[in-house]
């Protein structure tokens, strides 16, 4: 999987931040995570077709996260695009898109299907390729999802073992990875010793949340963890600003979480560095870097 950090700031964006948007690319398959203002552009400077999107994940409708699904429309439309584009929100996205689509002249000859993605807990809501993205609710005050991608896991041939009874390339061997016994030259060969299952890659991203104990389910042994980390904790916060994580705070749930690498996102823009939150979080977690604009990182 790659993850492209296309737009890393907060409310404001800055010189160096754009609002927050995050391509997800998996065996083809680009999937958008929040378009704040901005987003289409970002996405021509990390050199990906905007066209080539056809999800759009949106976490809650505050404009940072949002401002920029009326550019990807009006992107889509103006390359008259004929193939559905899917939106999944929190709850009432349906009602906003369709309020979007009356303020705006668009022209668009393809549909939107809008899902209201209402989580109990932690909810599958949509399977692309051989990836399943899963949503959860955070605390930011209103409605406000968190998302899970989790890769199938994958059987493959044990060779090591199928070798003993000389069955190295076989079609055979893809009735065993399909999870079958099968049987050669009179020996039985057993899915269980003929193969083993590589895990899937997990990936989560959790913004606009305050800490929460549940949280560490939800994004429990992910391979990258994309976190909000708004404030170091050092800074004392506003009523406001309460509902939003500290580098310490994503640092903890990386640790409490067992998740592999934590990449810190949505900076407040009344810090010129992001410098001391990979600092504050690495007191806890070692595997941790601070998201900029247009950064790859593949896992
Ligand atoms: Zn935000
Ligand atoms: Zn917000």
């Amino acid at each position: 999987m790659k993850l492209v950090t296309l737009g890393t700031s907060c409310m404001f964006p800055t010189k160096k931040r754009s609002h927050p948007a995050m391509l997800l690319f998996h065996d083809g398959n680009y999937l958008l995570f929040d378009a704040g203002e901005g987003a289409q552009r970002q996405l021509r400077l990390a050199g990906i077709s905007p066209m080539s999107i056809n999800d759009i994940f949106i976490t809650h409708w505050h404009g940072d996260h949002s401002l920029g699904v009326a550019g990807m429309i009006n992107c889509f439309a103006g390359n008259r695009r004929t193939n559905d584009l899917n939106i999944y929100g929190p709850k009432g996205s349906k009602e906003r898109v369709d309020h979007l689509l009356k303020v705006f002249d668009f022209k668009q000859d393809f549909n939107i299907n809008v899902h209201d993605v209402i989580p109990r807990g932690f909810k599958e809501v949509v399977r692309i390729g051989d990836l399943v993205v899963s949503a959860f609710r955070v605390r930011h005050g209103g409605h406000c999802l968190g998302f899970c991608v989790k890769e199938d896991d994958k059987r493959r041939i044990n060779i090591a073992y199928t070798k003993k009874f000389g069955l190295t390339q076989h079609p055979l061997l893809g009735k065993l990875q399909r999870g079958e016994d099968i049987t050669y030259e009179g020996k039985r060969i057993s899915v269980e010793k003929g193969t083993y299952l590589k895990e899937g890659k997990k990936f989560c991203y959790v913004t606009d949340t305050r800490y929460f104990p549940e949280l560490v389910s939800f994004v429990e042994g992910a391979d990258l963890l994309l976190c909000e980390s708004t404030y170091l904790s050092a800074d004392e916060l506003k009523t406001m600003e309460r509902n939003h994580l500290t580098a310490e705070q994503a640092a903890m749930l990386a640790k409490d979480s067992g998740v592999k690498k934590l990449v810190l996102t949505h900076f407040s823009q009344r810090y010129t560095s992001a410098n001391p939150f990979v600092k504050e979080a690495k007191k806890y977690f070692p595997n941790v870097v601070a998201a900029e604009d247009l950064m790859t990182i593949e896992f």
